[in-house]
């Protein structure tokens, strides 16, 4: 059939040196990683991509790796993609000749607009089949897509993205699309990328002047190829930790291999880490039980928003670069234009001694004239960008309790004692500006259970509890680490920490709640299966006021159907769905196993999943995505560490 463009599934995934990658060979590795549950083979699949790529066209591997990703530029950039819906179904439709109800009729019977838009492609005929789409240029449109803002700009991405489209071929066409949602959901973690880069540079090692050995691990034994993976996989992921940015480690790692990455690629102003995270904890024994061998300290835990602080050095080195100074949020994101009066105060904050830091802090709302700290609710009435400093109404205070980078020294390695030192000695307090976080380095439960209750009275959540000596006292970046653990007043009797959930459906309410959703359907996220998985319904918690702006908040994220990565019982079906969008912090009385809700299934018991009893609304939590809620393997270490379930605990667990 002359009018059928010709495909051939392994030709055309093929290509040779010095040729641009097809994007075909990177959609057919990913409709491999899809079909693959097995961590390891997911990663061998990707490494063997990875070396063709290194071997005939290196210059091409930075776009495959962000496209493996879903990622247009560092987290920290902000550039994302995230097409609405309706966009990419008008543009499947009209690419297709298809109508709009046709196209989202067949989204919904599969759960998923790519696997439609594949099929829908595939029946298409076109007289004219458009050049092969190269990953190159898929990523250079996906940017372009990303970059065009305002309202004007919406038929000019349609446009691009028809242009994609039509030349798409077999699986190309699913991928596109879901990378445009904004989301692959193959199963694909960025651990996983990061393993098989290791894989594929100790395989095959990268040579600015052409790859002479396409396979190092021949000649080599078993134990010996697995160290050199090791050291591979290890300086790959404590470089990507400091220096969160492939368009820095990319190109280190092709033009002068994996050793050369630390020396290269550093913590550096201006680039956020992800922070260390704490673990929860229920009481003051615990923590005796988890510092027994160990030197630890307490500290105050504030409770406002994280913002981590870059100064880097101006020109020469010598001085600080107030001007470019920079705050990120918990999540990486730029918040520097909300607090344009944090940043006018940093001159008091640094001592002469300083030319370059890195501050992990807390910013939170304070009462000047009493001079007191207000609650976070106050903090969130702030505007969240551009703020103009003449309009700010709610002051901050900014605690700040750790150093990461000290005049062109990175100090995550250090530990805490050092960088503590270090801090009270280059850093100044200014009352109600900057101060350092209050702390005491307790020795008994007496002094601990007393500096909490102190914490409490001075309008704290709870103590950090850190260890502070020793290898164990260093800063885990981008870990939630045994190393830091919290102690929240409310909780040390019950779960030992609230839960940020996802919020994927809603009821409507009756009676005095006609008009807005009275109850909602919550979610953990399960990153193994890349799920939302049903926690709990909630109807407590919210004032009137709360459901009016909750209401119209999630309408904007009504979807037709549920999406086929929702796990959920019917029997709780709500009465709206929402896309994945809305993270809520809720506390409850306890955990327990539920036949009807999904969370953790399988993780404790292989048929039940975990609810939440009494669950209550606490707030809205606008700093976390809904992939960093809380997690089905914390709900099911939460579920475990609940006192009734620890002593009657007989058989053991996945988790075990
Ligand atoms: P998590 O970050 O653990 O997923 P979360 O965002 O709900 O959960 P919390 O449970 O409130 O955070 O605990 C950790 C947060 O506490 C830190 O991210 C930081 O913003 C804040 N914090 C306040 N005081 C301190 C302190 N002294 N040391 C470290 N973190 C502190």
């Amino acid at each position: 059939d002359p009018a059928k463009p010709k495909y051939h599934p392994i030709n055309d995934a093929c290509w040779s040196r010095g040729q641009e990658v097809p994007y075909l060979a990177l959609a057919k590795t990913l409709e491999a990683i899809e079909a693959t549950s097995a961590r390891l083979k997911i990663v061998e699949i990707l490494s063997n991509f990875f070396r063709s790529v290194i071997v005939l066209t290196p210059e091409d591997l930075l776009p495959c790796v962000y496209m493996c990703l879903n990622q247009l530029a560092p987290a920290y950039h902000s550039l994302e993609l995230g097409i609405a819906e309706t966009y990419l179904m008008k543009a499947v439709a009209q690419c297709t000749g298809r109508t709009l109800a046709q196209v989202k009729s067949a989204a919904q019977k599969c759960g998923d607009l790519g696997s439609a838009a594949e099929q829908a492609r595939a029946t298409q005929r076109t007289m004219f089949a458009p050049p092969p789409l190269k990953a190159r240029k898929v990523f250079q449109a996906l940017k372009e897509v990303a970059n065009m803002t305002g309202q004007a700009s919406v038929n000019k991405k349609i446009a691009k993205i028809q242009s994609l489209f039509t030349a798409c071929r077999n699986c190309e066409a699913k991928y596109l699309i879901r990378s445009l949602e904004g989301k692959l959901r193959i199963g694909l973690a960025e651990q996983s990328v990061l393993q098989a880069l290791a894989l594929a540079t100790a395989t095959t090692p990268p040579d600015p002047d052409g790859v002479k050995v396409l396979d190092a691990s021949k000649g080599l034994s078993a134990e010996q190829f697995k160290a050199r993976l090791d050291e591979h996989a290890l300086t790959i992921k404590t470089t990507y930790c400091e220096c969160p940015n492939y368009d820095a480690l990319i190109p280190v790692l092709l033009q002068h291999g994996v050793a050369a990455l630390p020396q290269h690629c550093r913590l550096t102003p201006g680039v956020p880490l992800k922070p260390m995270l704490a673990h929860p904890t229920k009481g003051v024994h615990e923590v005796f039980n988890r510092f027994e061998n160990e030197q630890f300290t307490c500290e105050w835990k504030y409770d406002g928003e994280r913002a981590q602080i870059h100064v880097p050095a101006g020109e020469g080195g010598a001085a600080p670069d107030l001007a470019k100074a920079s705050i990120f949020s918990r999540n990486q994101e730029n918040n520097t234009s909300k607090y344009p009066d944090i940043l006018r105060r940093l001159p008091g904050l640094l001592k002469d001694s300083v030319t370059s830091c890195v501050l992990d802090c807390e910013a939170v709302a304070y009462d000047v004239e009493t001079k007191k700290i207000l609650p976070f609710q106050i903090l969130s009435t702030r505007k969240r960008k551009d703020a103009s400093e003449a309009d700010i109404k709610v002051q901050v205070c900014v605690f700040v309790f750790d150093l990461l980078y000290l005049n062109d020294r990175p100090l995550v390695r250090e530990p805490l004692a050092d960088r503590r030192r270090l801090l009270q000695e280059h850093f100044n307090e200014v009352e109600g500006e900057w101060q350092f976080a209050t702390s005491k380095d307790c020795t008994t439960m007496e002094e601990v259970q007393q500096f909490l209750e102190e914490a409490v009275k001075g309008s704290c959540e709870g103590l950090m509890v850190k260890t502070l000596v020793g290898a164990h006292a260093r800063y885990d970046i981008a870990r939630r680490s045994h190393n830091w653990l919290k102690l929240k007043k409310d909780y040390l009797e019950g779960v030992g920490d609230t839960i940020d959930v996802v919020v994927i459906g809603g009821y409507r309410g009756r009676g005095k709640r006609t008009g807005v959703y009275g109850g909602f359907l919550l979610a953990c996220y399960d990153h193994e299966n890349e799920q939302y998985q049903a926690l709990c319904k909630i109807g407590t918690g919210f004032s009137d006021e709360d459901l009016q702006t909750l209401s119209k908040e999630l309408e904007q994220h009504v979807i037709e159907a549920p999406k086929n990565y929702y796990s959920y019982d019917r029997s709780h079906s709500p009465d709206a769905w929402f896309g994945a969008a809305c993270v809520w912090e809720v506390r409850c009385a306890d955990l327990s196993l539920s036949p009807a809700h999904r969370a953790a299934i399988g993780l404790v018991d292989s048929e039940k999943g975990i609810s939440l009893r009494f669950p209550r609304f606490i707030r809205v939590r606008t700093d976390k995505t809904p992939e960093q809620a809380t997690s089905a393997q914390q709900i099911a270490e939460m579920y475990l560490a609940q006192d009734q379930i620890k002593n009657n605990k007989s058989k053991p667990t996945n988790l075990d």
